[in-house]
């Protein structure tokens, strides 16, 4: 039954996969006859069936599915205009479209699209604010250094002998130089 088929698996044609590297061609397929289409069709199944590397009879429902949505003549149809290396990812998205149809019977896989969309758009605004955060938050940490750096200056000269002012000097530079480190960690 379709209820079985309500995972959502993600279709990758495997056409868009880099192969940088010159690995030999995957073996053939093993075509076990008949095919699962020809067996629910009831018909017989050729050497040359266009469906049968396709459609194993090990997976019926991998037929029946695309079947339901798209009919076997259409099927076969579109598998037969198009060259041999694009059938497999052609199939497997007819076999997608058709699961993602029988789900949603308004929105078929549009529905996936524009929810993966939504997800998207909701991320990117989510970026832009953390973002934004981030600026205002070295902004205020820049300000606050300096407010520091200036108290420090103000607070020291006046009131301690040389040899002090020295020591505290040295400390505030310190101080600075690890909140301008702290503040590298955002940038
Ligand atoms: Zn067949």
């Amino acid at each position: 039954m379709d209820s079985n088929e309500t995972t959502t698996t993600f279709y990758t044609p495997s056409s868009s996969s880099p192969s940088p590297t010159t690995s030999p061609p995957p073996p053939p397929p093993i075509i076990l006859s008949p095919c699962a289409a020809c067996k629910i069709l009831r018909r017989r199944c050729a050497d040359k069936c266009i469906l049968a590397p396709y459609f194993p009879p090990t997976d019926p429902l991998k037929f029946t599915t695309a079947h339901r949505i798209f009919g076997a003549s259409n099927i076969i149809k579109l598998l037969q205009d198009l060259p041999e290396s694009q059938r497999a990812d052609a199939v497997a998205s007819m076999v997608y479209e058709s699961k993602a149809r029988i789900r949603d019977p308004v929105y078929g896989c549009a529905g996936v699209i524009c929810h993966l969309q939504r997800e998207v758009s909701d991320l990117q605004a989510q970026l832009a604010k953390a973002q934004a955060e981030i600026i205002s938050m070295q902004n205020q940490q820049a300000n606050l250094i300096a407010m520091v750096c200036m108290e420090m200056n103000k607070s020291q000269q006046p009131f301690l002998p040389n040899s002090m002012a020295t020591t505290h000097q040295s400390f505030e530079d310190d101080a600075c130089c690890f909140l301008a480190d702290d503040i590298s960690l955002w940038t």
